[in-house]
């Protein structure tokens, strides 16, 4: 582990040097389908017809296959007009037409290629088709609806025009994440802050990593700290025999025990207890009880920590069905991000939000302002060794 710098104090800092509150940005989190490289591709059926034809070639077609035979085209444009579509597809489509130039033509999706044979296709369309044989060319669409703007304009370009609907068949819809991030981006930076303050508690007591974690519940009547946690995991814990301490003290999941033993029916806690669910730390014991104890663990809470939580907290937070996490400190051994992180680290897990897995949250990175005495430059409270399992 490095040896620790403190950056702080400044102005309107804690009694720790830890601002109040922190200013920042939260950032949603991408899922691991989101971020995959991979677009999947269907084949269709490209043609093109008189514009005064369109709509006639179009009933046509929905009378041969009702449905699109299944599959949803509604991310895409059905018609476009041959400027707007990629060149390859034009270009195959003229070399084969005898269409003269003076035609107004428009382009349409015909089919899948993979419900209909092709010769069967040109026959039915043939047979409504006055002038000249009918052309099929093929060409690749996107199967699922593009997840921003960006993507859509990048789809259109390259396969063909493309309709972003602001809606996500790869996470959670954007109107979901808009609404609950406007709920928490108020108090995130005093929530994290509280949890770099018992951090910094944990770290100046030695009894494990700078890493803290708070969990909030959100009701009607407000936002409630539920838990306050520093990592423990070199409490009453041998340093000198190798090993990275007691992994089931790491302060996610000691939070998450904290929260679980103020539910009914919970199994009473001892001092002995490896998860140390007992307040170590004087910030562990300024919590409240929960409003709603009918919860399954710990759900629909929101949980703020310090650094991205190793594969086991994050995993731990998921199965405890959390709405809702932010995090600061994106670490090369994280469990939640999906994406690699700036130096091309990190395990790409993204177990925030994955189809396979029973519960999906909401999940934001905290993005931190800088604090003026170093420009712009994102300063964490101590220099953070980015290799260790928070
Ligand atoms: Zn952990």
């Amino acid at each position: 582990m490095t040896s620790a710098t403190f950056h702080g104090p400044s102005n309107s800092t804690t009694s720790n040097g830890i601002v109040a509150q922190l200013a920042g940005t939260l950032i949603p989190l991408k899922t691991t389908l989101e971020t995959s490289k991979d677009v999947k591709l269907l084949n269709v059926f490209i043609t093109a017809v008189p514009l005064k034809k369109a709509s006639g070639t179009l009933s046509l077609i929905r009378q041969l296959i009702p449905r699109d035979g299944g599959y949803d085209l509604q991310h895409l444009r059905r018609f476009a007009k041959p400027d707007l579509i990629p060149s390859a597809i034009r270009n195959s489509y003229f070399a084969s037409s005898a269409e003269s130039s003076d035609t107004e033509l428009i382009f349409l999706i015909v089919a899948v290629a993979s419900i209909i044979p092709k010769d069967i296709l040109l026959d039915s369309l043939q047979k409504d088709r006055v002038e000249g044989p009918v052309v099929l060319v093929e060409g690749q669409i996107p199967f699922n609806a593009p997840t921003s703007a960006e993507q859509a304009k990048a789809w259109t370009n390259e396969y063909w025009p493309t309709v972003y609907k602001k809606s996500n068949p790869f996470g959670p819809h954007p109107a979901i994440v808009a609404r609950a991030q406007a709920e928490i981006e108020g108090n995130a930076g005093k929530w994290l802050s509280l949890a770099w303050t018992v951090a910094a508690e944990a770290k100046t007591a030695r009894t494990g990593e700078g890493v803290g974690v708070v969990i909030v519940e959100r009701s009607e009547q407000g936002e409630r700290c539920l838990a306050v946690a520093g990592d423990a995991r070199w409490d009453n814990w041998p340093r000198d025999c190798g090993g990275n301490g007691n992994v089931t003290a790491h302060a996610a999941m000691r939070a998450i025990a904290m929260v679980t033993a103020k539910l009914p029916n919970a199994i009473p806690v001892t001092e002995t207890d490896i998860f140390r669910s007992q307040p170590l730390f004087s910030l562990e014991t300024d919590v409240e009880e929960p409003v709603n104890k009918d919860g399954y663990l710990c759900h629909e809470l929101e949980i703020y920590c310090t650094h991205e939580p190793c594969v086991m907290c994050a995993m731990a937070i998921v199965h405890s069905r959390f709405g809702k996490i932010v995090f600061e400190k994106r670490m090369d051994e994280g469990g939640i991000t999906a994406d690699l992180n700036d130096k091309n680290d990190g395990l790409g897990h993204g177990l925030w939000w994955r189809r396979e897995l029973n519960w999906t949250m909401l999940g934001w990175e905290f993005r931190r302002k800088g604090d003026g005495n170093d420009g712009n430059e994102c300063r964490l409270p101590w220099d953070v060794d980015n290799g260790l399992n928070a």
